[in-house]
């Protein structure tokens, strides 16, 4: 491997030990990935030292705890076959295209019900999603929610921190909108993670649930309707969509039945 001249003996150690550690010589494209985002390398090494899993050019971190778990099959899946949601709501977080990159991994803490958490981003600009082993969700389709319930925080979390920069910036009414809620929520709660937790639930409640139906229908091999999709893109959301008045406690009844058609079609999907 022959480093650039102007490189420096530190970042030149960091790179080494990316190679030792993966045991393959980086490609040239990953080495000018590394070389151009030196914060985002520190995280790459300290990943692979604690037999984390790295997707350099995707800018993908994953914990050992998380490889291997039904949420690891559902995101491998979803990368491997192109699904149209994750690409987008993913593509900010490649190392060339913002300062911002996701680190997968699992907690468990017996008094917390939720089923996974999204930290806000740490100095390097990582933001970790946290899957919560005791409150698994069961099937690939309930997983796949998740997922992209807790990437749309990320993503959020970025749009906030970078002041809606590109890719995928949001409209100007849309970020003015989000930014308001940011506001409101800081001025009751100094709890940063409260405050974007708050704040993206009600925008994802108004502006997502059709993109996260479109993503699990993808995911499910458009099986059945759009319709049929949304009880679960509801999910983590529905108090925040009832008091807004985005629908009712009614029709979210009427989705469940409808989602009970996917759960029990012939159609699988995967990480069944
Ligand atoms: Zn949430």
């Amino acid at each position: 491997m022959s480093l650039p001249y102007h490189y420096t003996i530190q970042e030149a150690s960091v790179l080494t030990s990316i190679e030792t550690s993966t045991g393959e010589t980086l490609s040239e494209e990953q080495l000018s990935v590394l070389l151009e985002n030196p914060l985002f390398a520190l995280e790459v090494k300290e990943a692979l030292e604690e037999d984390g899993e790295v997707d350099i050019e995707n800018g993908i971190l994953k914990d050992s705890s998380f490889i291997n778990t039904p949420m690891d099959c559902v995101l491998t899946s979803l990368i491997e076959d192109n699904n149209n949601l994750w690409k987008r709501t993913s593509e900010a977080f490649r190392p060339n295209d913002s300062p911002f990159n996701i680190r997968f991994s699992t907690y468990n803490n017996p008094i917390d019900t939720s089923s996974a958490r999204t930290g806000i981003p740490d100095e390097n600009g990582l933001i970790t999603i946290r899957f919560h082993l005791a409150n698994i969700s069961s099937g690939g389709i309930d997983i796949a929610t998740d997922i992209f319930h807790e990437t749309f925080h990320a993503e959020l979390h970025r749009i906030h921190f970078s002041n809606n920069s590109p890719p995928n910036s949001l409209s100007q009414q849309q970020f003015q909108w989000f930014e308001k809620m940011w506001r409101f929520y800081s001025d009751q709660n100094s709890d940063q993670n409260y405050v974007a937790t708050a704040s993206e639930h009600y925008f994802m409640a108004q502006y997502l649930i059709n993109p996260i139906s479109r993503g699990l229908r993808e995911f499910d091999s458009n099986s059945q309707t759009l319709e049929h999709y949304k009880y679960p893109s509801w999910s983590g959301l529905e108090s925040v969509g009832i008091r807004s008045g985005y629908i009712s406690r009614t029709e979210i009844n009427n989705l469940s039945n409808l989602y009970s058609i996917v759960v029990n079609d012939s159609n699988t999907p995967p990480c069944n």
